[in-house]
């Protein structure tokens, strides 16, 4: 633990990959894992919906309402819940540091908690973008301000070029439909940024939050920065084992840990 926090004082370059953990430490439910919100359903109109139907492409052209209802619901929940202070704290530690912040969470919480917008990749999107049905749009525009009581058809928000109905930019289950222009580019940024610290040799370590091992998008990114020899710091209150003598592990809640720093 003290090795941990030492190593990340010491660097002069720091890519944190932030997993659902961090969004649970201020309220928030996870999406996926096993204890997600796709393992419960919701029942809306008189009808039982699993999260999981909910959240997918489909359920946006067969139930819009009740797909949209949900939506903005969690949207909600995400706008009225405030980040916990571990984000704070590290902004604080890594505001003199090369940073950049790799996140699966779709709720725009390290933006809310003062990180640079440009040092943001959001791997699975953002609850506050939305996307045609029409995947040959190729655009994405924010979600509008939408009043969810009595949601009716023609309160769902429509594409502004071919008027067909909408669904929010984030990456759903079996998504063959995503439209990932927004994460592409950040993504782009993280390359460029990633390349950068290379070039001018600093010194660089990955830090691992609240990322579990069932949906594995975040492990990976982190492991595979790592892999050319920067320590990897791997903080989770469960399944903490590690594969490189390069990497250390944390048994904390990402909020404890960032406290501690
Ligand atoms: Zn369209």
């Amino acid at each position: 633990m003290s090795y941990a926090i030492s190593l990340i004082h010491e660097a002069e370059a720091v890519a944190v990959f932030a997993g659902a953990g961090m969004s649970v430490d201020s309220g928030l439910l996870p999406f996926r894992g096993e204890d997600g919100l796709w393992t419960k359903s919701i029942v809306m109109d008189g009808k039982s919906y699993s999260h999981l139907e909910l959240m997918s492409n489909h359920a946006f052209i067969e139930s819009p309402n009740a797909a949209w209802e949900f939506i903005l619901k969690l949207k909600e929940k995400y706008e009225q819940t405030t980040p916990h202070q571990g984000y704070s704290k590290l902004l604080d530690v890594l505001k003199d540091k090369a940073h950049f912040i790799v996140t699966s969470n779709v709720d725009e919480h390290f933006l809310k908690a003062g990180f640079d917008e440009h040092s943001i990749f959001e791997c699975h999107g953002s609850v506050n973008y939305m996307q045609c049905l029409d995947i040959l749009e190729r655009e994405v525009w924010i979600t509008p301000e939408i009043k969810i009581d009595n949601l009716q058809l023609e309160d769902l928000p429509a594409c502004p070029n071919c008027g067909s109905m909408c669904r929010p930019n984030v990456l759903l289950f079996g998504d063959w439909f995503w439209i990932p222009i927004r994460s592409t580019h950040q993504q782009m940024r993280y390359i460029k940024w990633c390349k950068e610290m290379k070039a001018t040799k600093r010194k660089l370590i990955a830090i691992e939050i609240g990322a579990g091992k069932t949906i594995r998008t975040i492990r990976n990114a982190a492991e595979s920065i790592t892999l050319s020899d920067f320590p990897l710091i791997r903080v989770n209150p469960f399944d903490i084992e590690t594969t490189s003598p390069n990497h250390v592990s944390v048994q904390m809640t990402a909020k404890e840990f960032l406290m501690s720093l």
